[in-house]
């Protein structure tokens, strides 16, 4: 069985003294919590002071991007090998913001995707298409090719090192997520997909859905078969938004379960 997985991507908010009080207010109510997991994209200055924080808790550490080499003169870059050392278990590759502001392709995130495993750290692999992909019926064209990238560089099973995240570009930060039925859909297409390579990894990957979940949909999206969790932007800088979120994470790990 798929334990549930909630990530927060923090992205590029917050102070070292507030983003360690929006954790100091998470962990204790997260401690509480049953077999789902939980973890924290921390911008890059702030991962050794969250490292510290949850060092020994149920949250994971994760960043929210890395640089595709392994090391060298690339002012800027931050390696897998320097998250790992912070303590980093996962990594976002693929963000669409990454992909539509910073101009990744398809190939620069597989890159990034290969070098995350070879440090053994967890891919959060994201994929997803924008409204006007949605409205031209290429949904399923589109996370096929962000897919398909990362296969033909690292092969299916590389897959099973990290997390797909599905997100649609049009529900990223806007407030209109897709409904459990839009997400339950594409993301049975995504496994189904994995599946034509290998049945049994494409049961245990995890798919996270992300764009616009809250405490008050959250429930609904991950009581969908295939959504294993969620990749949360905006609501995880709110406490107790975090918070109810995975308690509807927790809660429908146990209907799993029964
Ligand atoms: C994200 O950026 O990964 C995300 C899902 O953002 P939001 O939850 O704010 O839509």
């Amino acid at each position: 069985m798929r334990a549930k997985l909630v990530a927060g991507n923090w992205k590029m908010n917050g102070s070292l003294a507030s983003n360690q009080a929006l954790l100091k207010a998470v962990l204790p109510p997260l401690a509480a919590l049953g077999r789902a997991r939980y973890a924290v994209c921390a911008p890059f200055p702030h991962l050794v002071t969250v490292a510290q924080l949850v060092r020994g808790t149920n949250v994971a550490l994760g960043a929210q991007d890395l640089c595709q080499f392994d090391d060298g003169a690339y002012t800027g870059g931050v390696s897998a090998a320097m998250l790992a050392d912070c303590g980093c278990r996962y990594v976002i590759v693929g963000h669409s913001e990454r992909r539509s502001v910073f101009g990744e392709t398809d190939d620069l995130v597989a890159q990034k995707f290969a070098v995350a495993i070879k440090h053994r750290l967890a891919p959060i692999l994201c994929v997803g298409e924008t409204l006007a992909e949605r409205e031209s019926g290429a949904t399923e064209a589109v996370v096929a090719r962000q897919l398909d990238a990362v296969i033909r560089r690292c092969g299916a099973a590389a897959l099973g090192q990290g997390v797909l995240a599905y997100e649609p570009v049009w529900a990223i930060g806007t407030g209109k997520a897709a409904t459990p039925q839009q997400a339950q859909a594409v993301h049975a297409f995504i496994r189904g997909r994995i599946a034509t390579a290998d049945h049994r990894l494409a049961d245990e990957l995890l798919i996270l859905y992300g764009g616009s979940v809250k405490a008050s949909n959250a429930a609904q999206l991950f009581a969908m078969a295939d959504v294993d969790g969620g990749l949360i932007g905006g609501a995880s800088l709110v406490a107790d938004e975090f918070v109810a979120i995975c308690r509807a994470a927790q809660g429908a790990q146990e209907t799993v379960r029964a």
